[in-house]
């Protein structure tokens, strides 16, 4: 098998990135020797998405690791990642974003969150529809919610070659995120996150007012599951 040279995939990756995008390195299923290397780089920010494997790595590694939980997270986990979790990503129902706001609440801390968004065309992917989110944030009891904070929104575009149906996703999002912003949001400034874009398709969500791409495979390599 052929080496993975990570510092030289995160160091490419970031050369094409505008500065105000955040890259978030994906590291499930890595081991930490991989991580490690993306970490003496420079890297600080990385997103997993099993519970148990997220806290056995920060367990073991560096603590100013930021780490984001960036997959579909059953709301009886949320209590193993409180203490120390910098971001959950995808929060894809109103009873897992009322969980997190429990936890937190019990680590007497405050933690930000995205919203997920139901866009692509699978029916297997998570999130809310834009109607259902429209809905929840219009209910307000979000507001009552002190313990997370909402920084914004996060969508996965289709998984597809066609890179205008990907591109339309991503700017349906943006457009949404403006909505949203302008409606609920306008005078708090840690509503700012547009989350969109993977190994695949970040050069095309950059493009589509992207401010934090979530990269595995162009970083560590594939997969091993
Ligand atoms: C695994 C994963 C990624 C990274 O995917 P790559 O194609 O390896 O870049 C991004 N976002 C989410 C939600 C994921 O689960």
């Amino acid at each position: 098998m052929t080496k993975v040279d990570v510092q030289a995939n995160l160091q490419a990756i970031k050369d094409t990135l505008p500065e105000h995008v955040t890259l978030v390195a994906v590291s499930k299923y890595h081991p930490n020797e991989q991580l490690l290397a993306a970490y003496e780089a420079g890297q600080r920010v990385f997103g997993e998405s099993h519970e148990q494997e997220l806290s056995k790595k920060h367990d073991t590694l560096p603590a100013d690791i930021q780490w984001h939980f960036i997959g579909h997270l059953q709301t009886n986990k949320v209590k193993y990642i409180a203490p120390y979790i910098t971001m959950i990503d995808a929060v894809d129902s109103v009873k897992l974003l009322k969980e997190i706001n429990k936890q937190a609440l019990k680590n007497n801390r405050v933690i930000d969150v995205l919203l997920e968004l139901h866009i692509a065309q699978e029916a297997t992917k998570y999130g809310f529809t834009l109607e259902a989110c429209r809905e929840y944030l219009a209910s307000g009891e979000w507001r009552e919610l002190n313990n997370v904070r909402i920084c914004g929104l996060m969508m996965m575009a289709s998984n597809t070659d066609d890179e205008q149906q990907i591109a339309r996703e991503f700017s349906e999002a943006a457009t949404f995120f403006d909505e949203v912003k302008t409606t609920y949001f306008a005078d708090d400034d840690a509503f700012c996150q547009r989350s969109w874009g993977m190994s695949d398709d970040y050069p095309i969500a950059v493009k589509c007012q992207s401010t934090m791409v979530r990269v595995g495979t162009a970083i560590f390599g594939p997969r091993v599951y």
